[in-house]
């Protein structure tokens, strides 16, 4: 979409091929996924956000196959595109690292639905724990487990520990919901381990003063319906939980397999396209593979991070270099400017690394909400969020804890259940 939106004065007809109808921040998924913000709050149509483009238009169609050789795209429907210049930017998926039947028992959060469906599953386990009246059930019921201490794994595990000690505080009857056990587990030494470790030091304070526990150095053996086997060192314990959420690795979108197979270029093993420093691949200067999908390493020989901004720049860097070809210049390669990181904890707190400035508490999380205010997409979201936040920050509620999708999947049995 920013590369669409940086050609919009270049002389060529931009077609944006997508096979959902709306841009996704996904930074702000984990808010949908524990009620804190709705859907619409962080998607915006395309064809809005395009609608003044006149040399832009949009396709919904997924992508099903190349021909470079034929410069052409085909789409599930069969449909082809004609291009001269290619951008894949498809993304990246959830990694279950072999173990894709774990990906029902422990869903990770990438889209829309992903996002309402843990909301289900963490509403749920609450309203299950008010019927039963077995203690052994209800404990399962009220342990949830977040694998993967990423920035991801570390909003989620914080939100969730707010939800129950904070929101739902005066909501049951038969238990307490500050009796929730919130766990993190990470196979890392620490959280964040993309952070410095004095930050990492101060998130995992944070979470434990939010009443999370943390346990990293930690392998996740089995997830089964009800139990979680978990190894540390040579220790191996099973855990019963009823909630485990997926938010430890990634897997490049199939597109990438696909392009090696038509261009014989280079993936990596979770098969991310290695890029030339322009962002093209090998023998095909007319394609270009950005965003989290592609693999450059920086000048220090490092990957560049997952992450919004490098697809960002990427993106326009793309659009820049296919302008410049028009005119029959040449860029030179791709540079990331790295403007920071951060990640919150909940309510007032946060860790932010600006390189030389790092922050944390209050004023990371003010730094937090800021930037992604200002990088949501239109006016109304921005000011519709800011509405919300304020409101939620007031009352200390989540206005979006709504039980959608099918409910009949209520995993109890009936017998554990009060008259
Ligand atoms: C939960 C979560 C939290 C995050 N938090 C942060 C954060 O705080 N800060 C940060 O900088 N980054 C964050 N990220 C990472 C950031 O969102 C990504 O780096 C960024 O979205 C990558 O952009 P992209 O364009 O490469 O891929 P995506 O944004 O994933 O876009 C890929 C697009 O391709 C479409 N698509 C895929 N396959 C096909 C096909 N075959 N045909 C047609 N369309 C297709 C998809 O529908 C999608 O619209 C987070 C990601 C997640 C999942």
């Amino acid at each position: 979409m920013f590369a669409t939106q940086a050609l919009r004065r270049a002389p060529l007809t931009v077609t944006l091929i997508d096979r959902r109808n709306f841009h996704l921040f996904q930074p702000l998924l984990y808010q949908v996924a524990t009620g804190g913000l709705s859907p619409a709050n962080i998607a915006a149509p395309l064809r809005n956000i395009l609608k003044r483009q006149q040399n832009a238009r949009v396709l919904l169609g997924e992508v099903v196959d190349l021909d470079p050789p034929a410069r052409t795209v085909r789409l599930a429907d069969q449909t082809t595109v004609e291009y001269d210049a290619l951008i894949v930017a498809t993304g990246v998926s959830h990694n279950y690292f072999g173990r894709d039947d774990w990906s029902a028992r422990a869903p990770g959060l990438k889209t829309i639905e992903d996002a309402t469906e843990i909301r289900r599953r963490i509403l749920l386990a609450f309203e299950n724990a008010e019927l039963t009246r077995d203690p052994a059930a209800r404990a399962a019921m009220l342990t949830f487990v977040v694998i993967g201490a990423g920035p991801t794994g570390v909003e989620l595990a914080g939100a969730l520990a707010e939800i129950a000690r904070d929101t739902l505080r005066h909501d049951f009857r038969a238990f307490d919901p500050a009796d929730a056990t919130i766990l993190l587990i990470d196979a890392a030494d620490r959280v964040l381990p993309g952070y410095p470790p004095d930050l990492s030091a101060k998130a995992k304070r944070s979470l434990q003063q939010l009443g999370v526990t943390v346990r990293t150095a930690v392998r996740v053996l089995e997830i089964q319906a009800d139990k979680i086997t978990l190894q540390t060192g040579e220790h191996v314990a099973d855990l019963a939980a009823h909630t485990v959420l997926w938010a430890a690795g990634v897997r490049a979108s199939p597109l990438g397999a696909l392009l090696a197979r038509r261009t014989a270029c280079t993936l990596d093993r979770v098969g991310r396209v290695l890029v030339n420093p322009d962002l093209t691949i090998p023998n095909h200067p007319e394609i270009r593979v950005i965003g989290d999908l592609a693999l450059l390493n920086d000048e220090h020989g490092r990957p560049l991070p997952g992450v919004a901004d490098v697809a960002m720049q990427q993106g326009r860097y793309a659009a820049r270099a296919i302008v410049a070809e028009l005119h029959g210049r040449t860029l030179p390669p791709f540079r990331y400017r790295h403007k920071g990181s951060m990640a919150t904890i909940g309510r007032a707190a946060a860790v932010a690394d600006f390189g030389r400035v790092r922050l944390s508490g209050y004023l990371a999380w003010l730094a937090w909400l800021f930037v992604h205010l200002i990088n949501l997409i239109g006016f109304q979201s921005r000011l519709l969020v800011l509405l919300q936040w304020a409101g939620n920050y007031i009352t200390h509620n989540r206005a979006a804890r709504l039980i959608t999708h099918d409910q009949s999947e209520r995993e109890m049995q009936p017998e554990s259940r009060s008259s």
